[in-house]
């Protein structure tokens, strides 16, 4: 993530931290400062608050280091003022792992509160760690080392049931997902889960408003709403992708070829009037190179107009066949960084399939299927 700083590694999983970071801290020492006073109020809110991270850290790595024991690479744990955010570098592929990487968070907080409170436990005796009344006045007004425990084992509570509620981008929506996954499609999973989180969500904007609410629920609620509405339709548009072939998505307009010995002025100018950017390059009738709108533009800066095509183009490609489903063009795309892609029927050139075209067949299937 831009504006991110590594602070150190763990099982060689970088840990960074987004530059925002700093506000929670600050915000934290100004609370601390005004409400337990000076100096020592302010450090104790810091302490508090950078050990509350230190628990985020933890559930961040529990999904990590599950999901690298499941097979799944991990890129990085980024720390953000609203929580902390694990980079896996594909979705697991069994609900059954899904559920397991998702579970691990949670399960992380509730075993620091566990353990944190066997130590309060351990510290104030039984009599007086059952008076509630007692805890919640340790927690509010001290800056003892026991109101510390206590904050961080309400804290780990939490964010260990927050997590549960059964809504993307929670923890729980992918458990939900998951487990729905175990006897419907996936993508019909994730239909289901993510109107369960939406439903969650206006509920949660409800409540907001009632006597018990607080405002801050409505920008929660927006939060889930909205990871909702971003898993359902990326999931939906990955197995949309799935389904579709190539042909489905090669355009009907006629491709202009070029030839190798045109200079790269005139392919502009043509390509002007003809409104097309990316150019197979053909000598007799067979393909010799593809001059990308990319590598168009980047040697015309670099070289200028005079330049030959065969001088740019280039003569290692990677091709598709009009059968390939379409989400291995897109793959092949994002990896050549080539802006267009040469479509084969056996040995036969079909024309250019470019990621508007992708776009477009997605948006058209979509729309076919309103
Ligand atoms: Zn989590």
């Amino acid at each position: 993530m831009k504006g991110s700083l590594k602070i150190g590694a763990v099982g060689g999983i970088d840990i960074k931290i987004h530059f925002t970071f700093i506000f929670i801290v600050l915000w934290a020492a100004a609370q601390g400062a005004s409400d337990m006073g000076g100096m020592r109020g302010a450090a104790f809110a810091t302490v508090s608050v950078l050990l509350l991270f230190v628990c985020v850290t933890l559930h961040e790595l529990g999904h990590s280091l599950a999901a690298r024991r499941l097979g799944v690479r991990v890129r990085d744990i980024t720390l953000l003022p609203i929580g902390g955010v694990a980079r896996l570098e594909s979705m697991p592929q069994k609900p059954s792992h899904e559920l397991f990487i998702a579970a691990i968070g949670p399960l992380v907080n509730f075993v620091i509160a566990l353990g944190l409170g066997l130590v309060l436990l351990f510290m104030m005796g039984a009599r007086l760690f059952f008076n509630l009344s007692y805890l919640a006045r340790l927690m509010l007004g001290s800056d003892s080392f026991l109101s510390l425990v206590v904050y961080l084992v309400s804290a780990n509570l939490v964010l260990g049931v927050f997590n549960l509620i059964p809504a993307f981008p929670m923890d729980g929506g992918r458990m939900l997902r998951a487990f729905l996954a175990i006897w419907t499609s996936y993508p019909r999973a994730t239909r289901i889960a993510a109107r369960v989180g939406q439903v969650m969500a206006i509920g949660l904007a409800l409540l907001a408003f009632s006597p018990f609410g607080n405002i801050s629920l409505v920008l929660v609620a927006l939060f889930v709403f909205t990871g909702a509405s971003y898993e359902d339709q990326m999931v939906q548009a990955r197995a949309a992708l799935r389904e579709l072939l190539v042909r489905h998505a090669l355009p009907l307009r006629p491709v202009h070829a070029v030839a190798p010995e045109d200079t790269l002025a005139s392919v502009m100018e043509m390509g002007h009037y003809a409104g097309q950017y990316d150019f197979p390059v053909v000598r007799e009738r067979i393909l010799e190179g593809i001059l990308a709108r990319n590598d168009l533009l980047e040697a015309l800066r670099q070289v200028g107009g005079t330049t030959r095509v065969e001088q740019t183009m280039r003569r290692d490609f990677p091709r598709v066949s009009f059968d390939d489903p379409l989400q291995y063009a897109q793959q092949l795309i994002a990896q050549s960084g080539l802006t267009a892609l040469p479509v084969f029927d056996q040995a036969r050139f079909l024309g250019l399939i470019t990621l508007e075209d992708i776009n477009r067949a997605l948006v058209d299937r979509a729309w076919r299927r309103r």
